[in-house]
This record gives structure tokens, C-alpha cells and sequence, in this order.
């Protein structure tokens, strides 16, 4: 038994430590700025199921339109995207000078609210613009 809690213990110090968020980061954001094509699966529920987009599909194809410089359509995919990239990159940034004042302001009330207030705003737009165009006017 006394194996297995060590065995928990170093389980969670790795695996919940700065350095692995650091590398799974990275790795994600290599996985967008080098793949040309995202992998073809169904990710959204909504989308799947019942065939009508929900207010945050298209952030995944919007971060991989932004990492290839397609700022346009990614904006158009979903500006939600844009949120996301900021997110992971500053999270990158906070956990590469973790000893510097100015990483503390990026993580920062006022920023972490703004964020919040961005995020619920572009979803209530989105929500009444998918409400719109694919739940009570059905294209024909
Ligand atoms: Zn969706």
C-alpha cells in the first residue's frame, strides 16, 4: 500500500507540476502552428448529434487559422479562437518568468476579467447570430 501512495504521490507532483503544463502547452501550440490540417473529427456534441453548430464551434479551426496567419477566418470561424491563443500564450509567458513583477499583471484581476467579459460577449453574439441562422431560420 505504502508503494502505491508513493507511486500517487510522485504520480501527481509530475503530472501537476509547471515544467509538464509548460511542455503539453507548447506541445499543443506546435500542434497548431505546424499542422497544416486539423484532424477531421466530429469534436461538438451539438454538431454531431443533431447536425446544427453550437456557439463555440469553430474555435478549434479559429486557433489553427490564427497559428497560419489567416486572421480573417479565423475571426469569421470563431473570434472565441483569439481568446484561446491569448490564453495559452500567456500562460506560457507566466510560466517562463515566473520571477519577473510584470507576470503577475498579465494574470491580474482586471485582465482576468476582461477576458471573462470578452468570452460571455462574443458568445451571447454568437449564440443570437447561430439562434438566427440555423435554429429558428432554417436555410432551405
Ligand atoms: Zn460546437
Amino acid at each position: 500500500m505504502g508503494v502505491l501512495l508513493r507511486f500517487r504521490e510522485t504520480f501527481t507532483r509530475v503530472f501537476t507540476s509547471p515544467t509538464t503544463e509548460l511542455v503539453v502547452i507548447i506541445l499543443v501550440l506546435a500542434f497548431f502552428a505546424f499542422s497544416r490540417n486539423l484532424v477531421d473529427l466530429p469534436l461538438c456534441p451539438s454538431a454531431f448529434l443533431v447536425d446544427k453548430p453550437c456557439p463555440l464551434c469553430g474555435t478549434t479551426r479559429s486557433v489553427a487559422s490564427i497559428f497560419n496567419g489567416n486572421f480573417l477566418s479565423a475571426w469569421s470561424l470563431n473570434p472565441i479562437g483569439y481568446l484561446v491563443v491569448f490564453l495559452l500564450v500567456r500562460r506560457v509567458i507566466v510560466l517562463c518568468f515566473t520571477d519577473y513583477s510584470f507576470t503577475r499583471h498579465l494574470e491580474g484581476k482586471i485582465i482576468n476579467t476582461a477576458l471573462l467579459v470578452f468570452f460571455f460577449l462574443f458568445l451571447a453574439v454568437r449564440t443570437v447570430h447561430l439562434l438566427l441562422d440555423h435554429w429558428i431560420f432554417v436555410p432551405v
